[in-house]
């Protein structure tokens, strides 16, 4: 059985989708995030919370009651935005940084203001707020919504966009550090938290293959016991607790800052969650609190590239880790579970557009020589008027006059073609995601999201226990991208 065939007997959202030539037999050690990563969170109900807790918060510092009728909508915003949060403007970019759509509040920008804004300035991505994990989304809808309420009440509130956004931001963080959140995740941990009855045949299955596997999260001991607790315990005989797993335990790890800083490593008291500096070699039998990435390779015997770190964050988890330290790195990119089907929907569709695009370039092509001889024939008849020869101009002017209507009709195909793929790639977008098309697309071109994934990640998934579909030793195997001068 070769590796296509391998590759193509699983469905789409089973399988392992690689950049970067990535051999497991020489990866030593798998470090784990686990929000979004190892725990798959119902966005529906978690963002709710989140949203809802702010939303009080809000209302408590003096925005406006009427703001509670505001309902959250998980699919409202969607990964790799970008929020412009001085316009109170929400833009997806593709990967030239040209910006192909955008929102204030719930309406849609004009060509001509996405050109004013930003397609003709000197584009810097970094001035916007970026949405790099499902934390954002609740934060951002909640911006978003407030826009519009302003735009319908304009007295109603009188802050600026970018005051309104850092409220949003101080109150969604405190709703976070203050436990409001968490309490309620652990008081109903089923609700919030979805259990993958296979993560534990993943993890088994590496273990017994000889590799080290880690737990590194930003959450800090007292959640992630309790999370990790719901998510793994007693789903394996010989494994019953989930430390059972883990031969690292990092919690509290403050990413990116373990990839970037030199904090130390602490040793949690597991009873009680007190710290204390740690020195030496990382006792398997214990759990650590922040740390960094050189001490960890030192303490772990681990050379960066003998480590494949997975995680659900574009910057905190995948862009330092393999920039700074060349780990290797895998990302979980949630969306696809729903995209994937919704694109397999649309194929008949996408079919359809790619044949109007090869059509319109054969016909533009053709207009294009059409013009050039119109063109060309237009100078023999100013010549042939110089010249006073009647009879030529004449004879010319014939042809000129059905060569530019053979031109004018095959305008007016272009024209039509172009109109229709216009409007066919909307239907699909639609179809896709309402208000942004496809995640890893920014109309036909690809997304700004679209372009870190494939810059940053090995390898990418929809879930963590699609790694169990592979055997342990196995050559993940890049697609060879051609040049454009190879095809
Ligand atoms: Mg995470």
């Amino acid at each position: 059985m070769n590796k296509n065939n391998s590759q193509t007997k699983l469905g789409k959202t089973q399988r392992v989708y690689v950049n970067r030539t990535l051999d497991f037999a020489k990866v030593q050690a798998i470090g784990y995030d686990m929000d979004h990563t190892l725990a798959i969170y119902n966005r529906e109900t978690f963002e709710k919370l989140a949203f809802d807790e702010t939303l009080k918060k809000l209302i408590a510092e003096g925005y406006p009651e009427e703001l509670l009728e505001i309902k959250f909508d998980p699919s409202y915003v969607q990964r790799g935005l970008l929020v412009d949060k001085d316009r109170g403007n929400l833009i997806k970019v593709d990967c030239h940084k040209y910006v192909k759509l955008g929102y204030h509040g719930k309406r849609r920008l004009t060509k001509e203001e996405r050109s004013k804004f930003y397609n003709n300035q000197n584009f810097k991505a970094n001035e916007f707020i970026s949405v790099d994990t499902f934390f954002a989304l609740s934060e951002v809808q909640l911006f978003i919504e407030i826009i519009e309420y302003m735009s319908k009440k304009p007295a109603s509130i009188s802050k600026d966009f970018g005051t309104i956004y850092n409220d949003i931001k101080r109150n969604i963080d405190l709703s976070h550090k203050d436990n409001s959140i968490k309490d309620k995740v652990l008081a109903n941990i089923d609700k919030y938290i979805i259990r993958d009855k296979h993560l534990a045949t993943t993890l088994q299955r590496q273990l017994h293959a000889g590799k080290v596997i880690f737990l590194m999260t930003n959450s800090h001991w007292e959640y992630t016991n309790a999370v990790m607790s719901y998510i793994l315990n007693d789903e394996n005989e010989a494994l019953s607790n989930w430390r059972d797993y883990f031969q690292y335990v990092i919690v509290g790890s403050g990413k990116p800052g373990f990839f970037t800083g030199s904090q130390p490593f602490f040793e949690v008291m597991t009873d009680t969650g007190l710290l204390k500096i740690h020195k030496g070699a990382l006792n398997p039998e214990a759990v650590y609190h922040g740390g960094n990435a050189n001490a960890f390779e030192k303490l772990a015997s681990l050379r960066g590239d003998e480590i494949l770190y997975i995680g659900d964050h574009i910057y905190g988890d995948i862009k330092s880790s393999k920039d700074l330290h060349g780990w290797r790195t895998g990302l979980i990119v949630d969306e696809l579970e729903d995209e994937l089907e919704k694109i397999a929907d649309q194929a008949e569709l996408k079919r359809e557009i790619n044949e109007l695009l090869d059509k319109k370039e054969e016909k533009e092509e053709t207009y294009q020589k059409l013009k050039s001889k119109t063109n060309f024939i237009e100078n023999q008849m100013h010549k042939a008027l110089r010249q006073d020869d009647k009879k030529k101009h004449d004879k010319l002017k014939t042809e000129y006059e059905k060569q530019s209507e053979l031109a004018n009709e095959l305008f007016d195909i272009v024209y039509n073609l172009q109109k229709t793929i216009k409007e066919k790639v909307k239907k699909r977008e639609f179809a896709i995601h309402p208000l942004w098309g496809e995640t890893m697309y920014a109309g036909l071109e690809r997304s700004r999201f679209a372009d870190q994934v494939s810059n940053y990640s090995c390898i990418y998934m929809n879930k963590v226990a699609n790694l169990r579909f592979y055997n342990q030793t196995k050559k993940f195997l890049a697609v060879k991208e051609l040049m454009p001068h190879e095809f």
